[in-house]
């Protein structure tokens, strides 16, 4: 199964990726989290990724494209991956649609997460990270038991540098912009499921989950 997950920033395409992870053994692949190791471990990657990342805007897509077409050559990527994050721009996603064709494959499902915008904020606002074993938290829907510490490692948690009002309203617009086209490219090909995810319906990532689990078992 090769799978994208599509979304705005906070609507738990992580959560619903690690979820699809468990029950498909299938690697996830999350640009971000792979551009936030490489800026924290300084490397060449990391260096160019710093400057676009920070301010909540995209990393080039020549930067990108290489970085995706080299990890989903990885062995581990024979019986399919849930790329997270990626593609975001119709180039990425034509670009995807090359690598996939030269390895004589194509994409399964995207599964489009949707959350209203004012829920997005809030949750993205309650966000925290454990600096060391990267698990992450939500104030409002999944608190640590104590404070702000993590209930594995007992550190202090975190929050992303690119968590802030400001730099959302940029990553959010860049998702209006530039990443919905996508999702009307893949809607296009007849391979979108949608699943809501909100407060508001009490519906969150497990059971959109376990819906996007059932649809792939038919
Ligand atoms: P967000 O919560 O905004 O969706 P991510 O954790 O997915 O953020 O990504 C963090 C940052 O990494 C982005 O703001 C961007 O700078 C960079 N990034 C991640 N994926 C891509 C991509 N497909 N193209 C360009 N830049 C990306
Ligand atoms: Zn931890």
């Amino acid at each position: 199964m090769n799978i994208v997950m599509m979304g705005a920033q906070g609507t738990g395409k992580g959560t619903v990726a690690g979820i699809l992870k468990g029950e498909l053994n299938i690697p996830h692949i999350s640009t971000g989290d792979i551009f936030r190791k490489n800026i924290k471990e300084g490397t060449e990657l990391g260096k160019i990724a710093t400057k676009y990342a920070d301010e909540g805007k995209l990393v080039p897509d020549e930067v990108t494209n290489a970085m995706v077409k080299s990890r989903i050559n990885e062995p581990d990527c024979e019986n399919g991956f849930i790329l997270d994050g990626y593609p975001r721009n119709i180039a990425q996603a034509e670009e995807l649609d090359k690598i996939l064709e030269e390895k004589g494959t194509k994409l399964d499902l995207v599964a489009y997460l949707k959350t209203p915008t004012e829920e997005i904020i809030e949750r993205v606002m309650a966000r925290r990270e454990c600096p060391k074993c990267k698990r992450v938290y939500n104030m409002v829907l999944n608190k640590p038991k104590n404070g702000e510490i993590c209930d594995d490692c007992g550190v202090e948690l975190t929050k992303r540098v690119d968590d802030t009002e400001e730099k959302l309203k940029t990553r959010l617009e860049i998702f209006f912009n530039e990443t919905e086209p996508v999702i009307k490219y893949y809607k296009e090909k007849g391979i979108v499921k949608e699943e809501e995810i909100s407060i508001s319906i009490n519906r969150l990532a497990p059971e959109a989950a376990k819906d996007l689990i059932d649809s792939m078992r038919k």
